[in-house]
């Protein structure tokens, strides 16, 4: 029995979560990591629940064109902006919830367990852990029973996550949602954390790893640190064949290529936040851009209340289009996988080496940044 299409699932367990026959497990393919349901047929009662509760068989009545209002916002910490991927919206949010009385859910990274994982959020020491973009899949189903748990104790609860994994916890949530802010980020795709672990396996460093980084400094790149901290390896984004077959859409999930969320006119949550690419030269934030800017669109009046009760940020209104037009995501038109993923995937099923199946599926792009960033440093002598 299939929920939905295999290429559109999200992995997001909702099926498995409202089975009542715990009939659905999820499960983890092999090769890519990525999780999906299987139905033990024997133990189902064709209720036909899973299927008619799938975020991805509802999408088009979970998603709404609703645009309030468009700001370019910064935090006014500006060790908080540094240390966020954009301008610190997401943390001056948690912040607020938390000071207000509620509990945040918010994706943190406990490697080497696991490297990208929701948490619940209730303290403000803990908000840290969850600054920073981090490029694969977060497992989001450990957190139902607990946000459910929350909002029928009637406290404030703030969702950040993906568009896909926000959809999923709107459906688990659906009447006893009165308390439930979300948030989406602007979404480019996931990859999964079992090609990054093998892809850090593979470079030789002599010490542990203990943590990731994907941005510094506004650009994007892929850092692995020691124990205290110590910067055990470093590369930019065209240095960096994780990071650039990210950036290149060819180790996404499927259902990325195919994602009818997060778009221009289809967002599911009360605020979406991202980089405000495209920011005009008139922004008052342009002297400070390269420190890092969120974009904001408000949906809801749930979100405009919550983005009203920050003191904590500084905000510019901005026009819609601009932000709409600066981001490629929004208006990515992933109908299918470039063919150099399926390469990928041929590559990485016969060789299970992360690096040799990118480099073999992404040749003339990699010889191409390298040419280039010659060139760069014979011109700067
Ligand atoms: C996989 C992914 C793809 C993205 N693609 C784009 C894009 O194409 N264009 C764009 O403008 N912005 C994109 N973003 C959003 C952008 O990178 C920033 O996350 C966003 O602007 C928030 O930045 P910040 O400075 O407010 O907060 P930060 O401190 O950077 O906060 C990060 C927030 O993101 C959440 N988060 C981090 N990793 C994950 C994850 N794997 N899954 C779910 N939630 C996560 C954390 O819970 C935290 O709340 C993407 C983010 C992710 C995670
Ligand atoms: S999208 Fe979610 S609910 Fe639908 S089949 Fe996949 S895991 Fe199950
Ligand atoms: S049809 Fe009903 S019993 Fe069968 S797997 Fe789906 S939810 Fe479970
Ligand atoms: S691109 Fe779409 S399917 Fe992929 S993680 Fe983002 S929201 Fe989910």
């Amino acid at each position: 029995m299939e929920i939905c299409r295999k290429d559109k699932c999200v992995g997001c367990g909702v099926c498995e979560f409202i089975c009542n026959s715990s009939a659905i497990t999820m499960n983890k393919d092999p090769l890519t990591g990525f999780v999906y349901p299987i139905v033990d047929e024997s133990k189902c009662k064709k209720c036909n629940k899973c299927v008619s509760k799938c975020p991805i068989n509802n999408v088009e009545s979970m998603v709404s064109n609703n645009i309030l209002d468009c700001y370019a916002v910064v935090s006014k910490d500006s060790n908080i902006r540094q240390t966020s991927t954009s301008g610190g919206l997401a943390y001056c949010l948690q912040e607020k919830t938390i000071l207000s009385g509620g509990v945040v859910f918010s994706v943190v990274s406990n490697y080497p367990n696991e490297i990208a994982v929701f948490q619940r959020i209730d303290r403000l020491e803990k908000i840290n852990n969850t600054q920073g973009s981090k490029y694969v899949q977060a497992n989001v189903r450990i957190i139902y029973d607990q946000i459910i748990h929350e909002l029928r104790k009637q406290k404030k609860v703030l969702v950040i996550g993906t568009p896909c994994q926000i959809s999923a916890i709107k459906t688990i949530t659906k009447g006893i949602n009165t308390n439930l802010t979300t948030v989406e980020l602007v979404c480019h795709g996931v990859s999964s954390s079992k090609i990054l672990m093998d892809y850090i396996s593979e470079i030789k460093i002599k010490n542990d790893v203990h943590d990731i980084k994907f941005r510094d400094y506004n650009r994007t790149c892929l850092a692995l640190l020691g124990s205290d901290q110590n910067l055990l390896y470093k590369k930019y984004v065209h240095d960096d064949l994780f990071t650039l077959a990210y950036l290149k859409s060819i180790i996404l999930r499927q259902s990325c290529y195919h994602c009818k969320f997060g778009k221009y006119n289809r967002y599911v949550a009360d605020l979406t936040i991202g980089d405000f690419w495209g920011l005009g030269e008139d922004s008052i934030f342009r002297d400070s851009y390269k420190k890092g800017v969120s974009l904001l669109l408000i949906h809801s009046e749930r979100g405009l209340q919550l983005i009203e009760s920050l003191d904590n940020i500084c905000m510019e209104k901005r026009a819609i289009n601009e932000a709409i037009q600066g981001n490629r995501t929004f208006n990515d038109d992933y109908l299918k996988p470039p063919y150099q993923r399926n390469n990928f995937i041929k590559y990485y099923s016969l060789s299970h080496n992360v690096h040799r199946a990118i480099q073999k599926s992404i040749f003339l792009s990699i010889l191409y940044f390298r040419l280039r960033g010659i060139i760069k440093r014979i011109i700067r002598k």
